[in-house]
C-alpha cells in the first residue's frame, strides 16, 4: 500500500516534488508531517495560521522544508478556516447546487465572470465583503431574489470591472 500522504488527493497521482534539497543539495527530500506556523496577509489583515500536521517535503539531512502543490492547498485551507472564508470548492459546489452558471452568478453579484472563475480555482481569494455576500446569496433565497432582479439576457451594457 502506498502511503496516502504521498498521493496528491486532487489528482490521485503520486506527489511530485524535487528530491534534491535546495539548501544542502542532497537528494534527501521526502514527505514528512510537520507542525507549521505562518502569518498570512489578506485584504488588509494578518492571520496567524497554525497547522499541527502539515504534510510537506522535508530534508532528512538538514531539515529544510519545501512546499509542493499539495502542501500549498493544505495551507490555503487552514488559512481560509482561520480567516473564515469560503474555499474554492465550496463556492463552486454552492453555485452548482443552485443550478447557476458562473456567468449567471457573476451577473447577480455584479462582478466579472473571470473574477468568479478565479475564486473557484483559488487563484484569487475573495475579499471579506464578497465572502459575506456569497454566503448570504447561497444561504438565503431572499438575498438571491434581491440580487437576481437585474438579471436579463439582453443586458450587454453592463461591463463589470475585473477585480485584481
Ligand atoms: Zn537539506
Amino acid at each position: 500500500m502506498r502511503n496516502p500522504r504521498v498521493v496528491n488527493e486532487l489528482t490521485r497521482m503520486p506527489r511530485s516534488f524535487s528530491k534534491r534539497c535546495a539548501k544542502c543539495r542532497q537528494r534527501t527530500m521526502s514527505i514528512a508531517t510537520i507542525s507549521y506556523d505562518t502569518v498570512m496577509n489578506h485584504d488588509g489583515r494578518s492571520y496567524q495560521v497554525h497547522i499541527p500536521n502539515l504534510s510537506a517535503p522535508k530534508c532528512s539531512n538538514c531539515g529544510e522544508i519545501s512546499f509542493d502543490v499539495v502542501a500549498d492547498i493544505e495551507i490555503d485551507e487552514f488559512f481560509r478556516a482561520e480567516a473564515k472564508l469560503l474555499t474554492p470548492r465550496k463556492i463552486r459546489e454552492e453555485r452548482e447546487k443552485l443550478g447557476l452558471t458562473q456567468r449567471e452568478l457573476a451577473q447577480d453579484l455584479d462582478i466579472a465572470e473571470e473574477t468568479l472563475s478565479r475564486w473557484e480555482t483559488g487563484i484569487q481569494i475573495q475579499q471579506r465583503a464578497f465572502d459575506k455576500l456569497l454566503r448570504g446569496y447561497f444561504d438565503d433565497e431572499n438575498v438571491r431574489a434581491y440580487y437576481s432582479r437585474a438579471r436579463t439576457s439582453t443586458d450587454d451594457l453592463r461591463r463589470p470591472v475585473v477585480l485584481t
